[in-house]
């Protein structure tokens, strides 16, 4: 996906900070945190929403949201945490490139 910011920046063609990589995701600081820590949980793959998922991809999601929740919480930054991800625009969604929001709340 040529014009992607999220692929440019897995492609390391945008510098951003990777707090987690593995073979299939990165989690990376939000632009506009909603608050400290806000984090963004991103496929490398060109995914465009849930639907588009393979579905070994849920599990491996939900552990890396629980550790990243986790780091959160040990890190003084949450003491408690919210998930959201939005699908197509009318859900919110303004990048086009799956991704879930991972949100400390205190
Ligand atoms: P959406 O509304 O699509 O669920 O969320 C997109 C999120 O990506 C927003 O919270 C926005 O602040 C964040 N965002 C947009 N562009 C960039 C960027 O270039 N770098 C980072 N780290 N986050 C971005
Ligand atoms: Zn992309």
């Amino acid at each position: 996906m040529n014009d992607c910011i999220f692929c440019k920046i897995i492609n390391k063609e945008i510098k951003s900070d990777f707090l987690y990589e593995d073979k299939n995701f990165i989690i990376i600081n939000d632009i506009n945190p909603i608050s400290k820590g806000h984090c963004l949980l991103i496929p490398k793959t060109h995914f465009q929403t849930i639907f588009d998922l393979p579905q070994e991809y849920p599990n491996k999601i939900l552990n890396i949201i629980q550790k990243q929740s986790l780091n959160l919480i040990k890190q003084n930054l949450a003491t408690g945490i919210k998930i959201i991800q939005n699908n197509y625009p009318s859900a919110g969604q303004t990048i086009n490139h799956f991704h879930i929001h991972i949100i400390p709340q205190k």
